[in-house]
């Protein structure tokens, strides 16, 4: 079986708790995870919105930190290569969530990317330097757009979840390169701000992005809990869009309450024995790892 999961807040509960992403009393730890053939995990250091400027930035630092000492520590944990995947270890790929942790500044895009990030969403909730969060009226600002035109020079895919409406198509405006939206769902079927409404799921399936599944109840069907066949109503409203290449797991993992069925990342088994009752197991290959995979193949 193989996983690969768009997006989890380990690496900031790791920076604040002092544990390790080898082992931890959270949802996703690389010991846990050594279940799958085969395992991508994205890795987002997220900033929270209370943190601007520098010290949004020193706190980016301290959680890539996180991430080179698991994998300076363990052989069990090594950087995502869409061109060399690793059986039976953790393939980690390094994402930001809130582009404050630039500090404000461009040139920083560099090196991010020398340090190995690969995904980068613009905002978290609120507004920040590049643009609008669903919480916030603002759209792309002209930092946000040099930022974008930045991101794609060097290959960084920019991520549109949790970005307000309004951003979200000022970036359709100057995005060349397909986008992703790593942790959302459909607000056609849960009517939450931060879900993509039909017509921007169709602009994502138009550009060949990636539309990550979020495990978090409250995307799912506004309650504390969900159950597998509310995730699937998600995946075949998508589907009937045509989303079927466009569709991936983003879990949200140690950064929002999961479903009781999904509490941690040794439950995927049980939600892929799920998915195999209700679709063919060549959908459920594309949802759970291969249109991932192929998107990175194409666009790193
Ligand atoms: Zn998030």
């Amino acid at each position: 079986m193989r996983h690969f999961d768009l997006h989890c807040d380990t690496l900031c509960r790791c920076a604040a708790s002092k544990e390790t992403l080898l082992q931890n009393e959270g949802a996703v730890s690389v010991e846990r995870g050594l279940i799958f053939d085969c395992w991508v995990q994205a890795f987002a250091a997220f900033i929270g919105d209370s943190h601007r400027g520098e010290e949004a930035y020193q706190d980016f630092l301290s959680q890539v930190a996180v991430l080179r000492e698991a994998m300076e520590s363990s052989e069990k944990i090594v950087a995502y290569d869409p061109h060399h995947l690793q059986e039976g270890v953790c393939n980690a790929m390094l994402t930001v969530e809130n582009g404050a942790a630039l500090g404000g500044k461009l040139e920083r895009i560099e090196e991010f990317a020398r340090l190995g990030v690969k995904v980068f969403s613009l905002v978290w909730n609120g507004e920040n330097e590049l643009a609008g969060g669903v919480e916030s009226e603002t759209g792309l600002t002209e930092f946000g757009r040099k930022a974008v035109r930045e991101l794609e020079a060097h290959h960084m895919v920019v991520d549109v979840s949790h970005l307000n409406t309004m951003s979200f198509w000022d970036l359709c405006e100057v995005a060349e390169r397909p986008f992703i939206a790593t942790h959302s769902n459909c607000f056609e079927i849960c009517p939450h701000k931060r879900n993509l409404d039909d017509l921007q799921i169709q602009e994502i399936i138009r550009r060949k992005g990636l539309i990550g599944i979020n495990f978090f109840p409250i995307f799912i069907n506004g309650e504390s809990d969900a159950s597998f066949q509310e995730i699937r109503r998600h995946i075949r409203h998508i589907l009937s869009l045509g989303g079927e290449d466009v569709l991936a797991v983003g879990s949200d993992f140690d950064g929002a309450a999961m479903p009781s069925k999904l509490e941690r990342i040794d439950k995927i088994p049980d939600w892929h024995q799920n998915l195999l009752k209700h679709f063919e197991p060549e959908l459920v290959e594309k949802i759970t790892f291969g249109n991932a995979q192929r998107f990175f193949e194409e666009n790193l």
